[in-house]
């Protein structure tokens, strides 16, 4: 698989051996680099995309969440369009960044206030200097596995990486543990950081009583609960949040929300956030040339007022509800130990049997496996992240699922003797 993968993708092959020259590992995002090298892309449509030497693909990646509308969203494109031409950078307030902060205030719960940047990992280190600032506590208590962007990785077995403050790591979904190193910590914990679902550590959603817990424990000892929800916005009209019912003191938001421009946004309780507010006493600075760029405020205003409508969450949500459904049955047919978890639009392949609780770390046979499922799939015309996540976009309808289920019923069959 790995040499026909190699055979048919001379142009991308070329690519990366340029790239090399100019860029460490030749890539400017971690993410996208695999070996043996990454598929260069060169154009998109909808839910299709084309790589440079001339294949097309079904585009089930999504962008890692941040594709929502699909390639070249007519309506997003006149939005950016219209802007466009009136100035890019102003340097100055606008009305568009008061519009589209007023509708992300009114769809999350938590946010009464809400700021942009231009990353979710900006939002994340910046929700986090807010609550060290408004408790007057220095450390995080974060999952281990859990991802908050490139400064705030919490994956590989348990050191933090890059993070620039002390973190505590719990298990996810570990109610009693967790619990306990709350307690042990909570006089120097500022804040809590969770994903409600894990995305990049497998599409793995958090038990309401885990979530819960949390809600619980912050409230008890005065620490932030934040909750990530740059990937999982997109659950439902409100989030994750507005799905279980459980509000936490700051939200995070990232990927989709501007349409597919850069974007990122931090945004919660109002007296947390008063602590950037200019005329705060102790005001905390935050700059960010592009937090309020004329085209993601365009765009975001479009994506959120116009397109993700309340009704389009709950309607994708279900759509991939009933395909991770379908994705299951077809593993189950095939008596393969191979099992697809997540939340609606949102799935990732496991190839072990048991119940998944949290992210762990793949034995060699189960990479092996999973870089066959990612190879079997191009082959197949689809492309899905190296690591296996699928995150739907809105043009991905009826036909495309079964064509994905179509893949997965063929590599089950396939590749049996190796989902023992
Ligand atoms: N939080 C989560 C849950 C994410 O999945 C990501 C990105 N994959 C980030 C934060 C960081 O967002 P960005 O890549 O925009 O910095």
């Amino acid at each position: 698989a790995r040499e026909a993968y190699i055979a048919a993708r001379p142009k991308s092959a070329a690519a990366y051996e340029r790239a090399k020259q100019v860029m460490p590992g030749g890539n400017t995002r971690s993410t996208l680099y695999y070996s043996p090298f990454p598929t260069a892309m060169e154009s998109g449509q909808g839910c299709y995309m084309k790589d440079i030497d001339g294949h097309d693909y079904l585009d089930l990646c999504g962008e890692y969440t941040a594709g929502l509308f699909g390639h070249s969203e007519a309506r997003i494109l006149k939005a950016i369009e219209g802007a466009i031409g009136r100035g890019l950078n102003l340097a100055a307030a606008g009305e568009r960044e008061s519009v589209f902060a007023g509708i992300i205030c009114a769809r999350f719960p938590s946010i009464e206030l809400v700021r942009f940047t231009n990353s979710g990992t900006e939002a994340n280190l910046f929700a986090f200097s807010a609550a060290r600032a408004f408790t007057g506590r220095q450390r995080l208590l974060a999952m281990n596995g859990g991802y908050h962007g490139g400064m705030m990785t919490f994956a590989g077995g348990g050191s933090p990486v890059n993070a620039p403050f002390p973190v505590t790591l719990a298990p996810y979904n570990g109610i009693e543990a967790t619990r306990a190193l709350i307690r042990e910590h909570k006089d120097e914990l500022a804040a809590i950081i969770v994903e409600p679902m894990i995305g990049a550590g497998g599409c793995i959603p958090a038990s309401r009583e885990f979530l819960q817990m949390l809600r619980d424990e912050a409230t008890a000892h005065g620490i932030v609960l934040t909750f990530d929800e740059v990937m999982t916005s997109r659950h439902s009209a409100g989030g994750l949040q507005k799905l279980h019912g459980i509000t936490p003191d700051l939200t995070t938001l990232g990927k989709y929300i501007a349409g597919g421009m850069s974007f990122g946004a931090f945004g919660g309780r109002k007296d947390i956030m008063a602590v950037y507010d200019p005329a705060h006493p102790k005001a905390l600075p935050h700059g960010g040339t592009f937090n309020n760029n004329v085209l993601s405020m365009s765009a975001g205003v479009v994506a959120m007022g116009e397109i993700f409508t309340e009704e389009a969450s709950e309607a994708h949500r279900a759509r991939g509800d009933a395909l991770r459904d379908a994705l299951n049955a077809v593993c189950r047919k095939h008596g393969v130990a191979m099992q697809f978890t997540g939340v609606g639009s949102m799935t990732q392949p496991h190839f072990r049997s048991e119940p998944i609780l949290r992210p762990y770390t793949q034995s060699a046979t189960e990479e092996g496996v999973r870089e066959l499922f990612f190879l079997d799939l191009m082959a197949a015309g689809i492309y899905i992240a190296r690591r296996g996540m699928t995150a739907l976009s809105l043009p991905v309808g009826e036909a495309e699922c079964a064509r994905y289920i179509a893949a997965v019923e063929a590599f089950c069959v396939a590749r049996k003797p190796l989902l023992g």
